[in-house]
């Protein structure tokens, strides 16, 4: 049994990270500002005796003890990011100095959640860990892309400096139940117009691909990551099937048996247009690989939202 501190614990992933922590017999401290994260993500677990919420904002300073610490605080929609640029850059610099610091007090060993948005509108395709990025620091995505460049470098030189114990992981385009219905990102936006019956909002040409990765998989990678005795770099996390948004709309609509049309949108500035991870080095280094492949994930998804369109007390 393990003490282990969850930052941004009550969000879409880190409310499925708690449970596998609970589930497996830890002791768990979630902390959470709730600015996109919701008690309800984790009113199940409230009660168990080795579950402690704190409400606490990372650009703050905050003494606690902890093993291990696994860094997810930060919103990871465009909508949510965008909303507030400057909270987010802070969230991923001045929140990650306070992390790593309390990492460093603690002698904890911590993982960090990065992102593909650290190679922003790639010219390598698929990514691989080695490729440096091709990302635009003025625009509207470089409050999240370049915050998270710096945690990333944050990591790295407590590591060299202090001897803290890093993992670093990319996470590519993850879904699944708990998503925010409301935060604007391709999955949820879709499931919910086509069970909503209103038009799918496919931005630009929808020619652009993502590959997108169910959040149980993702979950099983970032524990073995953790669990890794030693430090091997940044590790690519997702599901390197790669869809365009057009085959994603026409998935969604086959999945909630919907008829909705698809309304074509503008496309967002610096929108990448290709993304897709190599994920040969986490195959390798931790005999990982999705097994949940795109048709059985968004059936699952739409059960999630199903359940909570119709206000139902169990869900998932
Ligand atoms: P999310 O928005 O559902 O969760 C983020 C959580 O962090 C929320 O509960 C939010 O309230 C909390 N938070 C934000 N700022 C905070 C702060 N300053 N102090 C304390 N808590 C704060 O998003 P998610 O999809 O669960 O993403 C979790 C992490 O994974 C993020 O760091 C994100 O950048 C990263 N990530 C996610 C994806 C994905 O596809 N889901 C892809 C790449 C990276
Ligand atoms: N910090 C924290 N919790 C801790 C230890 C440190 O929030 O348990 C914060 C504190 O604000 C500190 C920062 O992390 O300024 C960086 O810590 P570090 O030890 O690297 O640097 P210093 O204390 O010298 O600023
Ligand atoms: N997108 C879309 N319709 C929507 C929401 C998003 O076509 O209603 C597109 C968006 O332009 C991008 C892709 O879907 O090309 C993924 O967007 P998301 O916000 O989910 O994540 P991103 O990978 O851009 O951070």
């Amino acid at each position: 049994m393990a003490s282990i501190l969850v930052t941004g614990g009550a969000g879409f992933l880190g409310s499925h990270l708690c449970e596998r922590l609970i589930d497996r017999g830890d002791e768990v401290i979630c902390l959470d500002n709730f600015y996109t994260g919701r008690k309800a993500n984790i009113r199940k677990l409230i009660g168990n005796p080795r579950f402690e919420v704190i409400r606490h904002d990372i650009v703050q300073p905050i003494y606690i003890d902890a093993e291990q610490v696994f860094n997810l605080a930060c919103p990871a929609s465009p909508e949510a990011y965008q909303s507030n640029p400057i909270k987010t850059i802070k969230t991923s610099t001045v929140g990650m100095v306070n992390v790593l610091g309390l990492a460093k007090r603690c002698n904890a060993k911590i993982l960090h959640a990065s992102t593909s948005e650290v190679y922003g509108d790639p010219e390598v395709h698929p990514q691989t860990e080695d490729y440096w990025g091709h990302v635009n620091p003025l625009g509207p995505r470089s409050c999240y892309d370049e915050g998270k460049r710096v945690a990333e470098s944050l990591c790295v030189n407590y590591s060299q400096a202090h001897g803290v114990e890093v993992r670093i992981i990319r996470i590519f385009n993850t879904y699944g139940p708990r998503m925010d219905p409301n935060d604007g990102r391709v999955v949820s936006n879709f499931v919910n117009q086509a069970l909503r019956g209103e038009s799918l909002t496919v931005y630009g040409d929808g020619k652009q691909t993502r590959s997108f990765c169910f959040v149980d998989d993702l979950i099983e990678g970032m524990l073995r990551m953790m669990a890794l005795e030693h430090d091997p770099g940044p590790v690519n996390l997702g599901n390197p099937s790669e869809y365009t948004m057009i085959e994603l709309a026409e998935a969604a609509l086959k999945v909630t048996e919907s008829k909705s049309e698809i309304d074509f949108r503008p496309l967002p500035t610096d929108d990448p247009r290709k993304r897709c991870p190599d994920i040969s080095k986490a195959k390798s280094l931790l005999d990982w690989e999705p097994k949940v492949d795109l048709l059985t994930g968004l059936t699952r998804t739409t059960e999630y939202y199903r359940a909570l369109a119709a206000g139902t007390e169990s869900l998932p």
